[in-house]
C-alpha cells in the first residue's frame, strides 16, 4: 500500500479537486466566485491553475479525507488540517480563502497557499514546511512553464502567484514565482537548470526592490544572466496589467527591461539631484566602484562609456578615477 508521502500527496489531489468544485460549481462558492471575477480572473485562468474555494466551514475537508479513511494525524503533518486543542478532533485548517494549489516539479500538488477574500489576517496563508513541502526548493508554476521557458531561453520570475496568474493572461507563459519568501539559491540552481536568462519582474516598492537586489546576486552566483523589468514605483505586475493591460505590459515593463547594471545604476541615482556638482561626482564614483565589478571587459568598457557621454567626461578620466577607487578600496 502507499507510503505515508503518497498518502499526503493523494490527499492535496484531492484537497485541490474539493477546492475546484466549490469555487466553479457550488452555492458555498459564490464569495470565492465574486471575489474571483471582481479580480478578473477569467474561467481560463482558474482552469490553468486549478483555482479553488475552501468554503467557510471548520469540516469541508475533513470529512472527506475522513470518508476515505486517511489518517487524519496524517493530514495534520501534511498541513491540511489542525487538531482540536482538546484534542478531540480535527478541523479544516484552510476556511474562507480562494486556494492556489502549489505544485512540485512535476506537476503533483504539494501545498496551499490560500487567499483570504475579506481582510483577515494574515492575507496569505501558506502551508507550512511538510515531508512533502520544501518552500526553498519550490518554485510556483515551474511545471506549467517549463516547456516555454525551454523554448525561450528566459525565464520572468515574480514575487506572487496571482503575478504568475496574471502574466499568464497576458500571453506571459515562461513566468514562475517564488513562495513569499527570498530566493534560496537552492532555487537558483533548479532555475539556472531550465533557463538561461531570468527576467526579475518583483514589485516595485521597497521591500521588492531590495528583495530583486537579492535574487539578482543569487542568480548571478550561478550563472544567470539578470534582467529586471521596469515597473512603476509602487505598482506590481498584477496592477499594472489590470490597470495597462497586456500591450503595455508587454512594451513597457517586458520589453523595457533593463540589465543588472542598469537596474543598479537608476536606483543610485534614486533621491540624487545630479545637477549639482557633489552629488555628481558621488553619483559617478559609486557607479565606477560598480562598474568595476563586472566580470567582462566589453561589459565594463560598455558602462564606462554611457558615463562619460553622459557627463561629457573622458573616457581616460573616468578609468584612472576607477584605478584609484580601485586602490583605496583595498
Ligand atoms: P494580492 O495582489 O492578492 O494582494 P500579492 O501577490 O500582490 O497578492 P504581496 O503582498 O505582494 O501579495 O506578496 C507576494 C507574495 O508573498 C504572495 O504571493 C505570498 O506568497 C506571499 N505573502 C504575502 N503576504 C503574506 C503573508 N501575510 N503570509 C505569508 N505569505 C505572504
Ligand atoms: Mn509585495
Ligand atoms: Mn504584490
Ligand atoms: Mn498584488
Amino acid at each position: 500500500s502507499d507510503t505515508p508521502h503518497e498518502k499526503m500527496r493523494s490527499a492535496h489531489e484531492l484537497a485541490a479537486k474539493l477546492f475546484y468544485h466549490v469555487l466553479t460549481l457550488t452555492e458555498q462558492g459564490a464569495l470565492g466566485r465574486e471575489y474571483v471575477k471582481e479580480r478578473g480572473f477569467t474561467r481560463e485562468q482558474i482552469e490553468h491553475f486549478q483555482i479553488g474555494f475552501a468554503p467557510d466551514r471548520w469540516d469541508a475537508l475533513t470529512t472527506i479525507l475522513k470518508k476515505r479513511e486517511f489518517s487524519l494525524d496524517l493530514m495534520v503533518q501534511a498541513g491540511l488540517l489542525g487538531e482540536r486543542e482538546s484534542k478531540d478532533g480535527y478541523f479544516d485548517r484552510f476556511r474562507n480563502r480562494l486556494m492556489f494549489p502549489i505544485w512540485d516539479g512535476q506537476g503533483k500538488v504539494i501545498a496551499f497557499g490560500g487567499r483570504t477574500i475579506s481582510d483577515e489576517k494574515p492575507k496569505y496563508l501558506n502551508s507550512a514546511e511538510t515531508p512533502i513541502f520544501h518552500k526553498g526548493q519550490t518554485l510556483y508554476g515551474l511545471h506549467l512553464a517549463r516547456p516555454s521557458i525551454r523554448k525561450e531561453g528566459t525565464v520572468i520570475l515574480f514575487e506572487g502567484y496571482v503575478d504568475v496568474i496574471a502574466a499568464w493572461g497576458a500571453g506571459f507563459t515562461n513566468t514562475i514565482a517564488t513562495l513569499g519568501t527570498a530566493l534560496t539559491e537552492e532555487q537558483a540552481k533548479i532555475i539556472r537548470r531550465n533557463a538561461e536568462t531570468v527576467l526579475i519582474c518583483y514589485d516595485s516598492d521597497q521591500a521588492g526592490i531590495n528583495a530583486a537586489f537579492k535574487s539578482a546576486n543569487i542568480l548571478e552566483q550561478v550563472g544567470c544572466m539578470i534582467k529586471v523589468a521596469d515597473m512603476p514605483e509602487g505598482m506590481d505586475p498584477d496592477d499594472y496589467i489590470r490597470t495597462y493591460g497586456a500591450d503595455r505590459f508587454k512594451s513597457d515593463v517586458i520589453g523595457a527591461s533593463l540589465t543588472f547594471m542598469s537596474f543598479k545604476m537608476r536606483y543610485m541615482r534614486r533621491g540624487r539631484n545630479l545637477a549639482n556638482e557633489a552629488e555628481r561626482m558621488r553619483y559617478i564614483e559609486e557607479v565606477l566602484a560598480e562598474i568595476a565589478t563586472l566580470p567582462r571587459a566589453v561589459e565594463r568598457d560598455h558602462y564606462l562609456r554611457q558615463i562619460a557621454d553622459e557627463f561629457s567626461l573622458s573616457l581616460e578620466a573616468l578609468k584612472q578615477e576607477q584605478y584609484q577607487i580601485f586602490r583605496s578600496k583595498r
